[in-house]
């Protein structure tokens, strides 16, 4: 997928103003948040479970060559192949020369964010096959030549009445004038149309929620059942895969699908969890002949050992993005790359790995609350920090954020003095302060007012005010 990280502000902006998405994502917000709070508090040792998890992780990540070896040398056992690819376009040629091999013309396609990573899509449809998006988020975004907005819900910016419009535009097929006025009608039509194309494919492209290393197995997690249908029904099964997705052992591998779910969607677990090991074996009833595991790095193996090294044990469960109040008013769009919301803004820049993604990092409020329900507690706060240092170090930010970033340390680093500026700036604004107490408009605070108003200080400052508490009188 095409990077348009450096319009995020631009973006931003524009999907501030869209009215419509604004209703989508106010909805959004409330539901997955409640329902993983209601999950968590269902099960006892659920905070138990999120260290386990997060040691797996952390356990894999130092010995990932270890790990990636047996997953191989597994793999090869039960009758499958395995194909390294360093970057985007090495995975998409060994997966076209697969397609090619079989002379395939279409592709079903289970959801797969390394898929649109890489733009596999568009590489196949250059190259003659049709890759037919079969989970419903993303069949409806195919349509409409979207990308995604969300890892785990990728349309999650549209509307049923847009979905609707949608199919009637798409599925000329049909009477023009069926009713299509609830989601239950909707999905049944999708199902009819991806019916066709899972009986006719020649081959399966599926991502994979975990490689687990004892086995050779990939762990495929959804909620339509889709991922089964498309690996299962055509001749050829490709499995695309980044290289930390590895895990030790089924046992690690349930302990991380039990935090997955609730993580995610507040479910105990997701509707279809299903472990696919190798092709076809010859007293199996069906299955595919081949089984080809692709195994991508693209930027991945130069993020361990730095600063960025914990990110990789994200499972992709997306319950930092649900949790974000930056993304709950921008979307997903507006974060210009597969990976939006905080997970995002630390992975984006590590793996495009130029300054176009420098803005991500920087839109947060750093509220901390991705990392309080990150199922593997990633410290996404001090990584999102980490990249406005290297900015910083790196001269890449704007001349005034840096000066100001400057005088800031400069004063916090001197506390008497940062007391005396701040005693001086509190009474100084106010008795500038209008009389309803509200600065409508400041020229060192222009991104602020321009949206909304500045309360203007209260009297004194917190320290003052805790200094009189302190030695007994009231504030
Ligand atoms: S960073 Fe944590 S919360 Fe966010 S998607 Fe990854 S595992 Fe989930």
């Amino acid at each position: 997928m095409q990077s348009k990280t450096a319009h995020f502000k631009e973006n931003a902006k524009k999907a501030l103003g869209d009215a419509q998405l604004q209703r989508v994502l106010d909805k959004f917000s409330t539901g997955f948040p409640v329902k993983r709070a209601q999950a968590a508090a269902r099960l006892p040792e659920f905070e138990d479970l999120r260290d386990a998890a997060r040691d797996i992780r952390a356990h894999v990540l130092d010995n990932l060559d270890v790990y990636l070896e047996r997953f191989e040398t597994k793999v090869i056992e039960t009758g499958g192949m395995v194909h390294w690819a360093r970057g985007g376009s090495d995975a998409c040629s060994i997966i076209g020369d697969i397609c090619k091999s079989v002379d395939a013309k279409t592709v079903t396609k289970s959801k797969s964010m390394i898929g649109e990573e890489i733009a596999i899509n568009d590489y196949l449809e250059k190259n003659g096959v049709d890759p037919v998006e079969t989970d419903l988020g993303e069949y409806i975004i195919q349509l409409r030549d979207e990308p995604p907005s969300h890892i785990i819900v990728p349309a999650v910016h549209l509307s049923k009445e847009q979905v609707a419009e949608t199919f009637r535009e798409k599925h000329t097929d049909l009477p023009a004038d069926r009713v299509l006025d609830n989601p239950r009608i909707l999905l049944d039509e999708a199902r009819g149309k991806l019916r066709e194309k899972f009986l006719s494919a020649d081959v399966g492209l599926s991502g994979a929620n975990m490689l687990v290393a004892e086995t050779g197995s990939i762990a495929l997690v959804t909620n339509e059942g889709n991922a089964d249908l498309s690996v299962g029904l055509p001749r050829v099964h490709i499995v695309l895969a980044s290289i930390e997705k590895v895990v030790p052992c089924m046992e690690d591998a349930w302990t991380l699908l039990r935090v997955l779910a609730r993580s995610a969607t507040g479910q105990d677990l997701s509707v279809y969890t299903s472990f696919v090991t190798g092709p076809k074996r010859s007293d199996d009833l069906d299955g595919p002949e081949e089984f080809h595991v692709v195994l991508l790095d693209n930027g991945r193996s130069s993020m361990l050992g730095s600063e960025f090294h914990d990110m990789l044990r994200c499972i992709k469960c997306g319950s930092c993005i649900n949790h974000c109040p930056v993304y709950a008013k921008i979307g997903g769009h507006a974060y210009g790359w597969v990976y939006p919301g905080p997970m995002g803004s630390v992975l984006s820049p590590a793996l495009l790995g130029d300054v176009s993604a420098n803005d991500l990092p920087n839109a947060s409020t750093l509220c901390g609350k991705c990392e309080t329900v990150c199922p593997v507690r990633i410290p996404l706060p001090e990584m999102l920090r980490q990249w406005r240092n290297r900015q910083f170090e790196a001269n890449q930010m704007p001349t005034r954020q840096r000066l100001g970033l400057r005088a800031w340390a400069w004063l916090a680093r001197r506390p008497r003095t940062y007391r005396l500026v701040m005693e001086i700036g509190t009474g100084l604004l106010t008795k500038l302060a209008p009389r309803n107490g509200r600065f409508k408009n400041l020229p060192f605070a222009k991104g602020w007012t321009s949206k909304r108003d500045l309360p203007a200080p209260q009297g004194k400052t917190f320290m003052a005010q805790w200094k009189q508490r302190s030695n007994g009188g009231s504030s």
